[in-house]
């Protein structure tokens, strides 16, 4: 079937950091629900429906699936079957740092992960390169210079158009900018995880962010589903936390956080929203957010995040009021 044609009608796009690539609001990630143990019909419906919806950014990692491996085969399947004359409207990326294969090399920061594991991505794929590659998280061991050089080379080789980095602490985001710099390779893009939940990224990172014109794609906004109203009477069994390969803890789902969520999902109705649609309009208040990278498991969940471009931004007394909850 062919794409929407009005599917850049809503969608609204910004500028990554001081780049020339704009990057849609809303980024589709395949962490859960795209590997082999899950169904590849429901993974296709999603990204179609994604891309229906202007949702140009579909953001992948060496080892999600499960198995390790798998989300990327299922992605390459539905770009060969689906959308093979779309790649240049779309931005899809990759990343290496988390153990990915059995011995010495099979994860962290050492050029010898990196280059690999960027070529096994792209065989996994079907690509000739992807947009972004990311080294996945700082490695305490290795030379911040041999990371970031083989970040470079992987982008001067034409296996990435850009590099970044996902999970670095500010000072060390801030050695990472410098020497991609100095190879001439500007660093485009941090992935941190922020949400209602989880602010670390409003302690240094995102002023370093803007210091250096690099942009940011945040994940996990909804806290792995926890910032809707799906876990208010229960955990249901469809849910990220009633799967055993989840990486939701039924552990994170304490008693404080329901109180806060039942208390934030009246201010959602206030705004016509439901509480998944305020935890994403929450996040992208602040304009060094370049995109929000959202998890699915159904199509509906990715109809609800575009719903947001609808909704009017937050008032400073929204504002004020959710922080006081979140306190
Ligand atoms: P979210 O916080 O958006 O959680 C997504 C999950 O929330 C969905 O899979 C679904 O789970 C539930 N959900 C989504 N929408 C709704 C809705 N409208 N109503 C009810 N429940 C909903 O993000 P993720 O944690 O999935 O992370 C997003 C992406 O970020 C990943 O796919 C990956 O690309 C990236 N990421 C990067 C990391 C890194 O280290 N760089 C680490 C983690 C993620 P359910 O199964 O319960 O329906």
């Amino acid at each position: 079937m062919e794409p929407r044609k009005d599917r850049y009608d809503k969608m609204k796009y910004n500028r990554c950091g001081k780049s020339g690539l704009l990057l849609p609001k809303i980024s589709l990630g395949l962490w859960h629900n795209f590997g082999g143990v899950d169904t590849y019909e429901n993974g296709k419906k999603m990204v179609l429906k994604a891309f229906d919806l202007g949702i140009t950014h579909f953001d992948l990692a060496n080892n999600y699936g499960p198995p390790p491996g798998s989300a990327e085969e299922t992605f390459g399947k539905i770009l060969a079957q689906e959308l093979s004359g779309y790649r240049d409207e779309m931005i899809i990326t990759s990343k290496a740092g988390y153990l990915m294969w059995p011995g010495p090399y099979g994860e962290w920061g050492a050029r010898k992960n990196l280059i690999s594991s960027c070529d096994q991505s792209l065989k996994r794929m079907g690509l000739d390169y992807v947009d972004i590659f990311y080294s996945h998280r700082p490695d305490p061991d290795t030379p911040l210079e041999e990371t970031m050089m083989a970040l470079n080379q992987i982008v001067k080789s034409g296996k990435a158009l850009y590099a970044g980095i996902s999970n670095y602490e500010p000072e060390r985001s801030q050695q990472a900018f410098d020497i991609l710099k100095s190879l001439g390779t500007p660093c485009l893009i941090h992935q941190p995880s922020y949400s209602m939940f989880n602010r670390w990224v409003e302690d240094g990172l995102l002023d370093v962010l803007e210091k250096n014109g690099v942009g940011s794609a945040v994940f996990s906004p909804l806290f792995q589903g926890l910032l809707t109203d799906k876990y208010l009477k229960g955990i249901p069994e469809d849910s990220r936390a009633a799967k055993a390969h989840g990486f939701l803890q039924t552990s994170q789902i304490s008693e404080e956080k329901i109180e806060k969520i039942k208390a934030l999902n009246l201010i959602a109705a206030e705004r016509g929203q439901k509480m998944s649609q305020l935890a994403l309009s929450w996040v992208l208040r602040d304009k060094r957010v370049t995109s929000v990278i959202i998890g699915a498991s159904k199509e509906a969940q990715i109809e609800d995040a575009a719903g947001i471009l609808e909704s009017p931004e937050l008032s400073q007394d929204q504002i004020n009021r959710i922080e006081a909850i979140l306190k």
